[in-house]
């Protein structure tokens, strides 16, 4: 083991067995163990953290590729990723790092939380830092460190996460954790349990608990032909997004492309631009990723229409959207965080 970093959230059972409490999936492990995610292990009685300061990925992205549309239009993050993950999808775009394990990064040297803000306070028009890529809940020690230290720097702290975490672990990120981009994959149990050996009812509950609790949430959809494209079912998850969280919830729809065990056709655009006609119905901000069309990619003002910013790509344009998030032509609120 590389790093001998001892986890938080776990619970004593019998025969030195440990329980993880971190995730909803409780992994008992036998000592020598580890974890469904491949980055807790019971060594000697006591949980530890794999991949702690362990850094596989790192780049300077724009706000909008997590993506957040409503955070910082228009500006960048520094964005840091590890390894392993809580659940397996078969459709994963990252599995390179999330599907392996520490022995596969064991000629990486960990970094401190210190040396993360360092680099990130060093980065020119960087608004702070994005725990991504990978699955971050699973980094949870390294992250409550980085982010707390990042706070006291001024630099924000984004979580871009599959939002299948317990409880507890959740509420000790929420003071931390300025914005949430969670993967809402279906509004479907068997979805959860076929293509990401996770489960649904988790992730909606703490999604309303980080609503609740005001911090700033958008909510990814990565629209698969023939697994979560149901109309029918799509619909659904939009009343309960509208009247769980509200109109204003903050909607990705994205364009699925073959990945790692998943092999089948891109999304066709006229599933695409039939949901976002769904969604649009009973939500404000819907918008369109991984393709471009012609809609999908402005923010426009529910009250009177004005364009506010203006999408292409990773280029992106603020329009009638003042300094306060409201709307230059009619004053109007707006949940915009500048
Ligand atoms: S965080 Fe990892 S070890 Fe803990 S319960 Fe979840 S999958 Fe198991």
């Amino acid at each position: 083991m590389k790093t001998l970093k001892p986890a938080l959230f776990y619970e004593n059972t019998e025969d030195a067995t440990l329980r993880c409490l971190l995730c909803p999936h409780l992994c008992l492990l036998k000592e020598g163990q580890t974890g469904i995610c491949q980055a807790r292990r019971n060594h000697n009685g006591i949980l530890y953290s794999l991949n702690y300061g362990i850094i596989t990925s790192q780049a300077l992205d724009p706000i909008e590729k997590k993506p957040l549309y409503h955070f910082h239009p228009a500006q960048k993050i520094f964005s840091i990723g590890s390894f392993g993950c809580n659940l397996s999808c078969k459709f994963c775009q990252n599995h390179e790092i999330s599907m392996h394990g520490a022995p596969d990064f064991n000629y990486l040297e960990p970094h401190y939380p210190c040396d993360i803000i360092e680099k990130a306070a060093q980065i020119a028009n960087n608004i702070g830092i994005a725990y991504t890529y990978n699955e971050p809940i699973i980094s949870i020690e390294f992250i409550l460190e980085t982010a707390h230290l990042a706070k006291h720097k001024g630099l924000h702290n984004v979580m871009v996460t599959n939002g299948f975490i317990n409880p507890t672990p959740l509420r000790r990120l929420l003071p931390l954790i300025d914005a949430w981009n969670v993967d809402l994959k279906a509004f479907n149990e068997n979805f959860y349990k076929k293509l990401t050996g996770g489960s649904l009812l988790p992730v909606l509950n703490n999604l309303k608990t980080i609503r609740r609790e005001g911090n700033h949430l958008e909510i990814t959809y990565l629209v698969i032909p023939n697994e979560n494209d149901n109309p029918k079912e799509f619909n659904a998850m939009v009343s309960w997004l509208r009247d769980e969280l509200g109109p204003d919830t903050i909607l990705h729809l994205t364009r699925f492309f073959p990945h790692y065990k998943y092999q089948a056709p891109p999304t066709p655009p006229e599933t695409l631009m039939n949901l976002y006609q769904i969604a649009r119905q009973q939500l404000h901000w819907v918008y369109l990723g991984n393709i471009q069309l012609s809609i999908g990619n402005e923010s426009h003002c529910p009250k009177c229409g004005a364009l506010l910013v203006r999408r292409s790509g990773y280029f992106t344009e603020i329009a009638e959207l003042d300094e306060q998030g409201h709307c230059k032509k009619c004053r109007t609120a707006l949940p915009f965080i500048k």
